[in-house]
């Protein structure tokens, strides 16, 4: 059995106290191993949104804990957890967090320069992402001149280009068409399969779950988890 990429061990996130304590996660399990896409699913208010934010680090849990390849977040320094999320997390947005002034191509190049990579390295780097996700063509044109299923490939390139092993997308097609929805989806499994990436996505979109390789049901911060083909089924049956 190998080291789950990503685990949510008995997640709970209560916001505030007393009478008008709001309980968004209690008592969430998870895992998620690489080559695998488990998507959270949940109506409006299920706690998708905080059980992702616990998952990347964006939140700390009231209890129960995250561990990213088998190292507790909750049992390191604030400096190493991040350094370990840096090192493996992306995240893509629902509404792409793209800098409009930028290029496709720039925008894909922000990770890296923070990194400190020669520019060399980051061309080629960026130029692969951006083959990746289909935008080879569009590299030089602002988000404006894309439409949303374009900008959200840029954004899916922009979190790819740090080579994560865990990429964590909270509804990255909440903000698109159904038909825009169904083919980012499509990509972000094929990606998933392709690199051996460990993808948690959540949706409120019955549709998009039929891409999964497991589910995870939120009602009201609590978790279902179901089996759909049975673990790593994705590499067994074509996608
Ligand atoms: P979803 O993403 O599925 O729509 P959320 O995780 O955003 O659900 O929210 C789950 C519940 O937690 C909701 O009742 C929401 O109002 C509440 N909630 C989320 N964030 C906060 C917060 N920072 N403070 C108080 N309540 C919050
Ligand atoms: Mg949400």
């Amino acid at each position: 059995m190998t080291t789950p990429a990503l685990e949510g061990r008995e997640l709970s996130r209560v916001f505030g106290s007393g009478d008008t304590a709001v309980h968004a996660c209690t008592d969430v399990s998870l895992e998620v191993h690489a080559g695998e896409l488990l998507v959270v699913r949940g109506p409006s208010g299920s706690g998708k949104t905080t059980l992702l934010n616990l998952l990347g680090g964006l939140d700390s849990p009231t209890s129960g804990t995250v561990v990213v390849h088998g190292e507790d977040l909750g049992a390191m320094s604030e400096a190493q957890s991040l350094a370990l999320r840096r090192e493996h997390l992306s995240y893509v947005f629902q509404s792409f967090g793209l800098v409009p002034v930028l290029s496709a191509a720039e925008n894909v190049e922000v990770p890296l320069r923070i990194a400190r990579l020669d520019p060399a390295e980051r061309d080629r780097r960026v130029s692969d992402a951006l083959e990746l996700v289909g935008l080879g063509q569009h590299a030089a044109q602002r988000p404006f001149e894309l439409s949303g299923g374009q900008q959200q490939r840029v954004g899916i390139a922009r979190a790819l280009v740090s080579s994560p092993t865990v990429l964590i997308a909270d509804e990255p097609t909440g903000q698109l068409d159904s038909q825009t929805a169904a083919s980012v989806m499509d990509l972000l499994h094929e990606l998933v399969h392709a690199r051996g990436l460990a993808a948690v996505v959540s949706t409120h979109d019955p549709l998009l779950v039929a891409r999964a390789d497991r589910v995870l049901e939120l009602h009201d911060g609590r978790a279902t988890l179901h089996a759909r083909e049975g673990r790593h089924a994705a590499q067994h049956s074509p996608a």
